[in-house]
C-alpha cells in the first residue's frame, strides 16, 4: 500500500468537504448578558436572543446554512419556547440568511428599506422578507420590558437600526459598529462614511458606562470600545485626508499606508487597503 497516494486522496477529501459546507464546525455560543438577554456568535454577525415571557425575539438571522443550529440554541435557551420576532439590523445576507428558514409564525421586523432591497434581489425568499417595517422608530413592549428600535441616518447602509433593550441597558448596534477593526461602508446601498462616524458619536451620547455594547462583528464591548472606534476613524481620516492634501493618489495613499498604529485593526473582510479607499472617497473631509 503507498501511503502516500493515501494521505494525498485524504488531503484532496479534507478540502473538498470544506468548500461543500464552510459552516459544518460552525457553532451557535452564548454569552448570557442578564435579564434572559443572550448575545449569539457563529459565522456572521452577531446575534441576540430575548426570552421575554411566552414571546422569543432573535436580533439577525447570520446564514441559511446555520438555521438549524440557530433554532436549536434559541430553542435551550427559552425553554422549548419557538420564535416569535425576528428583527434583522439591515440587509446584508450575513444577518437575514436563515430569515426564511426560521419565519413559520413569526414576525420579521425592519427598516421599511431593508424591504424594498430584499424585495429587489431575486435571489432572497419570500418567505424571509420583513412582515412589520417602519421608517424611524418602533418600540416593543415584552413582558414588562421595552425593546426600542431606531432607525439611523445611512452610514453602513440605508436601513441600519440600533436595538436599545431600555431596562437592562444593552444595545445591539448591528453594523454600525465593527469591534476593533475597519469597518465596512457599504456606499451601493446607500452607505456614508459621514453618516457613520456622525453615527458613532451620536450613539456614544446615548451610552453609559455600565451599558453592555453588543456589536455586528467582533467582541461583546462598552462605551469605551465605541469610543476607540470612533478615535480610529477619525485618526485615519485625518491621515487619509492630509495624503490628498498632498496630492497623492488612492494608490500612493494605499502605498504609503496608516502606519503602524493602525495595523491591528486590519482583517480579511475590510483590508487596511479597503479601508484607505473606503476613507480616499469619503463624503467628508
Ligand atoms: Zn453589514
Amino acid at each position: 500500500m503507498n501511503y502516500s497516494i493515501i494521505a494525498a486522496c485524504g488531503l484532496i477529501l479534507t478540502v473538498f468537504s470544506a468548500q461543500a459546507d464552510r459552516f459544518a464546525d460552525v457553532q451557535i455560543q452564548e454569552t448570557a448578558l442578564g435579564s434572559n438577554i443572550y448575545m449569539l456568535s457563529g459565522a456572521g454577525g452577531n446575534m441576540a436572543t430575548f426570552v421575554a415571557g411566552d414571546e422569543v425575539l432573535l436580533i439577525d438571522s447570520q446564514y441559511a446554512e446555520l438555521a438549524e443550529k440557530i433554532r436549536s440554541k434559541v430553542l435551550q435557551l427559552s425553554a422549548g419556547k419557538p420564535l416569535s420576532r425576528l428583527i434583522n439590523t439591515h440587509v446584508h445576507g450575513d444577518h437575514v440568511g436563515s430569515n426564511a428558514a426560521l419565519s413559520a409564525g413569526v414576525d420579521i421586523i425592519a427598516h421599511q428599506n431593508v424591504l424594498v432591497r430584499l424585495q429587489q434581489d431575486g435571489a432572497f425568499p419570500t418567505a424571509g422578507l420583513p412582515t412589520t417595517t417602519f421608517i424611524e422608530q418602533l418600540r416593543l413592549r415584552m413582558n414588562g420590558m421595552t425593546v426600542r428600535l431606531d432607525a439611523m441616518p445611512a452610514s453602513h447602509t440605508d436601513g441600519d437600526i440600533v436595538v436599545w433593550f431600555e431596562e437592562a441597558n444593552i444595545v445591539h448596534m448591528g453594523d454600525l459598529l465593527f469591534e476593533g477593526r475597519f469597518p465596512f461602508i457599504d456606499t451601493s446601498k446607500g452607505g456614508s462614511v459621514k453618516g457613520y462616524i456622525n453615527n458613532t458619536r451620536q450613539l456614544i451620547n446615548m451610552l453609559n458606562d455600565t451599558t453592555k455594547v453588543i456589536p455586528g462583528h467582533g467582541n461583546l464591548t462598552d462605551k469605551a470600545g465605541v469610543q476607540r472606534s470612533l478615535a480610529m476613524m477619525e485618526a485615519t481620516l485625518a491621515i487619509v485626508n492630509e495624503f490628498k492634501a498632498q496630492g497623492m493618489t488612492e494608490q500612493q495613499a494605499v502605498d504609503k499606508g496608516l502606519g503602524e498604529q493602525w495595523k491591528k485593526w486590519h482583517w480579511n473582510f475590510i483590508t487596511e487597503e479597503r479601508w484607505i479607499k473606503t476613507l480616499y472617497h469619503a463624503d467628508v473631509n
